[in-house]
C-alpha cells in the first residue's frame, strides 16, 4: 500500500519510473558482474580471505550463505574455493566435519551462475555421494545455500519413483545423486544425457571409487564428457594414481589444510577404547545407555542384521530413552523417517549400519559407540567423525575391541588418531541376561533375528580382508550365541567346512587366511545356507546336523587369560549428571601409541558362481543317491518286486551293470527296443488273460440263466420284473464278438505303427469313442446299422437255442 503511494505521488509529479528492470538492462548488468568476478579469480590469495566476502562471489551465492549464517569460511573453504573458481581440478582432504560440503557447492553454483547456466542447457553439475542419506544433505545445503539463483536441482537416489524422476531428468541443471540411481538413468533414460556437463564432484571420494562402486562409477565416467573440471573431497582422500587416471586427473591441485595437523580426526574429539570379551559387549552397550540418558548417542555395529535385533531387543528391555534404527535393507521411506528424528531428537540413540558412517552430518552428536571393530583406519575416522563436527562440535568416542583386536590400536596411533585405553568396573555393568533368554523363548521371531544376528556377525568378520585383526578362530561363538540370548547356538555352516578341511589336512592351518576367504565366496552364492539356524538342522545332511563348535586351541588360551583381566573401570567425568558408570578416569600410563559390508556381501555374491540344477546333479551322483526309488512292501514288510522294473533282454542286463558316467543315447535306445520286445509279448498275454476272465464269465451267466430255465421261471414276488430288459443272449454275443473283433493282431498293429511311426493318431492314443455315438452324430438311427459280423449271429440267435448259441460262439472262437 505505501509502496502503491509513493509510486503514484512520482507520477504524478511527472518523474519517470522504472517499476521493473528490463530484461536486457539485467542481463548486460550481470554480465558485467560476471566478467568482474572472472577477473578477480587470479588474484585470491587464501591466506588473506577472512570472510566469504572477499571471496568473488555472486551476490545471490553471497546472500544465500549469510542468509545461512555462514559468514567465516572454514579451513577447506578457504583453499579450496579459490582454485576451484580458477577452474583447477581439486583433491580436497579435510578432517571430518570441516566444512567440505561448502569448499565444492560454492563452485558449483559460482561456475553455472558465470557461464550463464540456464534451465534449458540441462546437467551442468553432477555431484555423486555414496550414500542416499548423504545424498539428500548435500541436497538440502545446495537449497539453502543457492536458493537465489535460477537454476533447478535434483535429488536422484534409490528407492524412488524412477518414472517420476525420468519424466524431469532433462531439466536438472545440478543432479545430486548415488551412482547406481545415476547410472540407471543413463542407460534407461533417453531423455538424459550429461553431454554439457561443467563439473563433476565426487563427495567421500575414496568411498565412490574403491571396489564396492568400482563398476558402476566406470560406466558413469565413460558417460560424462572428459573436458570438466573435477572436484574430489574425503576426510581420508585417495590418492592412488590409478583411481585418478579413472577420471582422466592428470595434474589436480591437492588440497589438504590438516596434513601437518597433529591429528586427523577433530581436536574436540575424545576418543578412548575398552577391551572385553565378546560376552561382554552387550551388557556394557546396556549399560552405556541406561548411564546416558540425556545424551544423543550413535551407536555402530558391522551388520544389519545386528542393528535390527539389538534395536528390537533393547526396544523391548525399555532403556528410559527414544531408540532408533537405520540400516541398508530398510524401506527408503523409513530410512527418511528415521535420518530426520535423529537430526531432530537430543536424546536417542542410534545402532547404524556402517551406512551412517560417512558424511552425514547428525547435529549435537555426543557420543559415537563402536561395538564392532571398523574394518579399518578409515572407517574408524569416519564413523568417529559423525560427532565433534562443525566449528564447535564437542564430542565422545568409545571403541570396544575384543582382546586379539587390539592390535589395530597401532595402527590408529601410527595414522595420527589419539586414542586412550580406559577401563570398566565390571561391578557396574549390568546385562539383563535372564530377561533377554525369557524375551527370546516367548518369542520366536525375536529368536530368529538374534539368530541371524549372530551368523551375520561371525560371516562378516570372516569377510574381513585384515586377517591379522580379524580371524573367526578367535571368536568365542557360544559365548557370544550365549549373550545375545541364544541357548544353543546356531549352526555356521561355511565355519564348520572350513575347519573340516583343515582337520582332513586338505588345506594347512598356515594356508588358513587365504582359504577362509575362498570358503566363503562359494559359499555367499547361498547366502542363506550359510544363515541356516540350528532348528532348521533337520532338513541338513547328518555330517551337518552336528552343531558347530570354534573352539581351537588358542580360545582355550584365551578363556584361561580371562580371568586375570583386572578390575574394569570405565569413566567420563564432563557427565558428572550420570551415574558413575563412565566416568572418566584416564589412565595415562596405559597410552599405547555401507550398508557397506552389506553391500560388499552382495557385490562378493554377485561374483560367485550360481547353483545350477547340473552341480546339484553331480553332487547326487558323487553321493550315489539313487533318485526317486519308490519300494512297495506287502503286509508282512516283505518287498514286492515291481516287474515292470526288471529288464528282461540281455542288452539291458549288461547296460544295468555298466558302471559308466554319463549315458551313451544310442546303446540306451537299442536298449530299448529290445526291452520294447519283451513288453509286447507281456502285454500280448495280458489281454489274452483279460478275454479268457471275460469268457469265463460269460460262461458262467449263461449256465446260470440255463439253470433257471431248467427249474422254471421265479415267481414274480422272487423278484422284480425284468421282462422289459432286451435279449440277453443278444447283448452278450454282441459283446463277445465284439471283444473278438479286437484281436491280439490288432493291437498288435497299433503298437507297431507306434513304434514305426511315431504318430500317434487319436483313435490309437486315447480311448476311442463308442460306435453308437458316431453313427448318431450322423444323423443314422443306430438300430438300422448292425455290424455285419453281429447281424449274422444276430439272425442265427433267433433259430439256435442257448446250448447251441454258445456251441456255435466257442467254434467261432477257436476257428479265429
Ligand atoms: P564435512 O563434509 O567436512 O564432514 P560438512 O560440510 O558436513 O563437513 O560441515 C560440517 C558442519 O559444519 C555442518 O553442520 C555445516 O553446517 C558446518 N559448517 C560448514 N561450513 C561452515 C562455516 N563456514 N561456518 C560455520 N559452519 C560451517
Ligand atoms: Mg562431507
Amino acid at each position: 500500500m505505501k509502496r502503491d503511494g509513493t509510486l503514484q505521488k512520482k507520477q504524478r509529479q511527472g518523474k519517470k519510473v522504472q517499476i521493473f528492470k528490463s530484461r536486457k538492462k539485467k542481463s548486460t548488468e550481470e554480465d558485467a558482474a560476471i566478467q568482474y568476478l572472472r577477473a578477480q579469480y587470479d588474484k585470491i590469495v587464501p591466506d588473506e580471505v577472512k570472510s566469504f566476502k572477499d571471496f568473488p562471489l555472486s551476490q545471490k551465492t553471497l546472500k544465500g550463505l549469510k542468509e545461512s549464517n555462514y559468514t567465516t569460511p572454514t579451513e577447506i573453504q578457504r583453499q579450496a574455493i579459490g582454485y576451484a573458481l580458477q577452474g583447477k581440478d581439486i583433491l580436497g582432504a579435510a578432517k571430518t566435519g570441516s566444512g567440505k560440503t561448502l569448499a565444492f557447492l560454492i563452485p558449483v553454483l559460482e561456475k553455472l551462475f558465470c557461464t550463464k547456466w540456464t534451465r534449458f542447457d540441462g546437467v551442468g553439475a553432477l555431484v555423486i555421494s555414496p550414500t542416499r542419506e548423504l545424498a539428500y544433505q548435500i541436497y538440502e545445503t545446495l537449497r539453502k545455500v543457492g536458493y537465489l539463483h535460477d537454476f533447478s536441482a535434483g535429488l536422484i537416489i534409490g528407492g524412488q519413483n524412477l518414472k517420476f524422476e525420468k519424466k524431469r531428468m532433462d531439466q536438472i541443471n545440478i543432479l545430486i545423486c548415488t551412482p547406481g540411481r545415476l547410472l540407471q538413468h543413463m542407460d534407461e533414460n533417453p531423455l538424459f544425457h550429461c553431454n554439457n556437463l561443467q563439473i563433476l564432484v565426487l563427495d567421500e571420494a575414496d568411498r565412490c571409487l574403491d571396489m564396492g562402486f568400482e563398476a558402476t562409477m566406470n560406466a558413469v565416467i565413460e558417460n560424462l564428457p572428459p573436458e570438466r573440471q573435477t572436484l574430489l573431497f574425503s576426510a581420508t582422500q585417495t590418492k592412488s594414481v590409478k583411481d585418478l587416471a579413472r577420471l582422466s586427473l592428470s595434474f589436480p591441485t591437492y588440497v589438504a589444510p590438516h596434513e601437518q595437523a597433529e591429528t586427523v580426526t577433530p581436536e574436540s574429539l575424545q576418543q578412548s577404547y575398552i577391551v572385553c570379551e565378546i560376552d561382554e559387549k552387550l551388557g556394557i552397550l546396556w549399560s552405556f545407555i541406561r548411564n546416558h540418558l540425556k545424551q544423543k548417542v550413535l551407536v555402530f555395529m558391522a551388520t544389519c542384521k545386528q542393528v535390527k535385533y539389538t534395536y528390537e531387543l533393547f526396544c523391548k528391555l525399555r532403556p528410559g530413552v527414544s531408540l532408533l534404527a537405520l540400516y541398508g535393507t530398510l524401506h527408503q521411506e523409513r530410512r527418511e523417517k528415521i535420518y530426520n528424528e535423529f537430526c531432530r531428537k537430543s536424546n536417542v540413540v542410534l545402532f547404524a549400519t556402517d551406512l551412517a558412517s560417512r558424511g552425514l552430518d547428525f547435529p549435537r552428536v555426543n557420543w559415537v559407540i563402536q561395538v564392532d571393530c571398523p574394518e579399518d583406519v578409515d572407517t574408524y575416522i569416519h564413523r568417529a567423525g559423525r560427532t565433534a563436527r562443525g566449528v564447535l562440535g564437542k564430542g565422545e568416542g568409545l571403541l570396544m575391541l575384543l582382546p586379539h583386536e587390539e592390535k589395530i590400536i597401532e595402527d590408529l596411533k601410527r595414522r595420527k588418531i589419539p586414542i586412550n585405553k580406559i577401563l570398566v568396573d565390571p561391578s557396574k555393568i549390568v546385562t539383563p541376561q535372564r530377561k533377554i533368554e525369557g524375551l527370546l523363548s516367548d518369542n520366536i521371531e525375536l529368536k530368529q533375528s538374534a539368530q541371524r544376528a549372530f551368523v551375520s556377525y561371525v560371516k562378516s568378520v570372516s569377510l574381513m580382508k585384515n586377517k591379522d585383526i580379524f580371524s573367526c578362530q578367535m571368536l568365542d561363538t557360544d559365548a557370544y550365541a550365549k549373550s545375545l540370548g541364544l541357548i544353543i547356538p546356531p549352526r555356521i555352516k561355511f565355519m564348520y567346512k572350513h575347519q573340516n578341511k583343515i582337520q582332513n589336512n586338505i588345506i594347512k592351518p598356515q594356508e588358513d587366511k587365504v582359504e577362509t576367504n575362498v570358503v566363503i565366496d562359494k559359499l555367499n552364492a547361498k547366502a542363506d545356507d550359510v544363515e541356516s539356524c540350528g532348528q532348521n538342522a533337520a532338513e541338513e545332511d547328518d555330517k551337518e546336523l552336528k552343531e558347530v563348535r570354534c573352539i581351537s586351541a588358542e580360545k582355550v588360551i584365551k578363556k584361561s587369560k580371562r580371568k586375570e583381566i583386572p578390575n574394569l573401570n570405565f569413566h567420563n567425568s564432563d557427565y558428572s549428571d550420570e551415574d558413575d558408570f563412565l566416568k572418566v578416569k584416564k589412565t595415562d600410563n596405559n597410552l599405547v601409541v555401507d550398508e557397506y559390508m552389506e553391500e560388499k556381501q552382495i557385490i562378493s555374491k554377485k561374483n560367485t558362481k550360481p547353483l545350477t540344477k547340473a552341480a546339484v546333479a553331480k553332487k547326487i551322483l558323487k553321493k550315489k543317491i539313487k533318485v526317486n526309488t519308490k519300494v512297495k512292501f506287502t503286509e508282512d514288510g516283505e518287498t514286492i518286486e515291481d516287474e515292470k522294473k526288471d529288464v528282461k533282454s540281455q542288452a539291458a542286463k549288461l547296460f544295468m551293470n555298466e558302471d559308466v558316467g554319463g549315458v551313451d543315447i544310442e546303446k540306451a535306445k537299442e536298449v530299448l527296443r529290445e526291452e520294447d520286445k519283451f513288453d509286447k509279448i507281456r502285454f500280448r498275454e495280458k489281454v489274452k488273460e483279460k478275454h479268457r476272465e471275460q469268457k469265463r464269465k460269460l460262461k458262467n451267466k449263461r449256465k446260470e440263466e440255463g439253470e433257471k430255465d431248467e427249474f422254471g421261471s421265479q415267481s414274480e414276488s422272487d423278484g422284480p420284473d425284468l421282462s422289459w430288459l432286451p435279449d440277453p443272449d443278444n447283448v452278450y454275443n454282441k459283446k463277445a464278438i465284439s471283444n473278438e473283433y479286437k484281436s491280439d493282431s490288432d493291437i498288435d498293429q497299433v503298437i507297431s505303427d507306434n513304434d514305426e511311426t511315431g504318430d500317434e493318431s487319436e483313435d490309437q492314443k486315447y480311448h476311442r469313442p463308442p460306435k453308437r455315438k458316431l453313427l448318431e452324430n450322423k444323423g443314422i438311427p443306430q438300430d438300422s446299422v448292425i455290424p455285419r459280423k453281429v447281424k449274422k449271429i444276430q439272425d442265427l440267435s433267433g433259430s439256435l437255442s442257448v446250448l447251441e448259441a454258445e456251441a456255435f460262439a466257442m467254434q467261432l472262437l477257436r476257428a479265429k
